[in-house]
């Protein structure tokens, strides 16, 4: 996969902006604020539609004006694409493939793909359990698109459950319909959930192995908070009507949903403890390391071809060995 160009207008710092890449590794270098993590955001966009810095269309807009634009070329095996999304400060998002307006915007996500790999990606392990998810759940959209419709259909049902978990009084007949949606989709979540950690961990394992020079042994364990052995819907299913009924008076109580993968949780585990609370800063950032150079095998792998790799400011802060193994890879 190789981005040829991205075309800026108006968005963030950006007033018009064309850039032609001509290198296999291009590096941006420029003052502080001067619109490097801005024009990489651009990037991020149009693989994820989402941008880790905001969730506000409105800060993406240049100031003063009311709709943000990026256009790019990218090339894979299979031929050359134009895509173009345009942002609005407020209201619908517009996203083109080759100039053709496209309807469903699931259609838009992996066209480009990338792993990307920020000095905040230490929240990886130091974060809450949220920002691993967001993490895990994004890998699975690069992945496999379809799988951001299935979380959205999962988010939609969870908010409803909990809209009628605070109505005064209880329509348990409605509750029962919400039980078997939430078992039905937060199934599809988690099980993809686990399949993804289990083929990402032994690269993950690896490349840790490499890094540390087969020092230290890291171990990447799913935490679901329904608990299932076998990767079998219907087991699954039931496994989650159970865990749900186990928590029925909890859930009446607090008026919220307590079980399903909205409180999942991964844990990375180095020589058996745990990285979150016993890592070296220097550990946690060999941890991180390993992981995005996993990512970055599992895409290649999934997609057949490598997917595009987005550093910001992430060198300064490995040493040589470690900067070396990276640039390789
Ligand atoms: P550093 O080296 O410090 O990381 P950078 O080159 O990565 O800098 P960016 O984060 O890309 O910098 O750009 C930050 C600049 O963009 C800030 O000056 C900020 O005010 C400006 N900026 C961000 N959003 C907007 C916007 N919507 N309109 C105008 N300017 C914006
Ligand atoms: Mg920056």
């Amino acid at each position: 996969m190789y981005l040829e160009k991205i075309h800026l207008h108006t968005f963030r710092n950006y007033q018009e902006q064309v850039v032609n890449f001509d290198g296999k590794k291009t590096i941006l270098l420029g003052n502080n604020a001067q619109g490097k993590s801005n024009l990489l955001e651009a990037v991020e966009l149009l693989s994820t539609l989402k941008s880790h810095r905001t969730t506000s269309d409105r800060d993406l807009v240049l100031e003063g004006e009311k709709e943000a634009s990026i256009y790019a070329t990218n090339q894979r095996l299979y031929g050359t694409t134009d895509l173009a999304l345009i942002i609005p400060k407020q209201g619908r998002r517009t996203v083109k493939l080759n100039q053709e307006n496209l309807r469903r915007h699931l259609d838009f996500l992996g066209v480009l793909n990338l792993v990307q790999f920020s000095s905040l990606d230490l929240d990886l392990v130091r974060g809450s359990p949220e920002y691993r998810r967001h993490w895990l759940d994004n890998v699975l959209i690069q992945l496999e698109p379809i799988y951001a419709y299935i979380l959205q259909q999962y988010n939609k049902v969870l908010k409803q459950r909990n809209a009628l978990l605070k109505q005064e009084k209880l329509d348990q007949l409605q509750l029962q319909l919400w039980n078997e949606q939430l078992a039905t989709t937060g199934s599809r979540v988690t099980r993809r959930r686990a399949r993804v950690i289990h083929r990402l961990a032994p690269l993950a394992q690896a490349w840790h192995n490499s890094i540390s020079g087969n020092t230290e042994k890291l171990e990447i364990r799913y935490n679901p908070n329904v608990t299932w052995a076998k990767d079998d819907p219907n087991h699954v299913q039931q496994a989650f009507l159970e865990q749900i009924e186990k928590n029925h008076h909890t859930e009446t109580r607090l008026r919220t949903t307590g079980v399903g993968p909205h409180r999942d949780d991964i844990e990375f585990l180095i020589n058996q403890t745990l990285a979150k609370s016993y890592g070296s800063q220097g550990q946690q950032r060999t941890l991180v390391l390993a992981i995005k150079l996993a990512e970055l095998n599992l895409l290649e792998e999934v997609i057949g071809e490598p997917p595009l790799l987005l550093l910001d400011d992430v060198l300064a802060e490995l040493d040589p060995h470690r900067q070396n193994q990276l640039l390789e890879a």
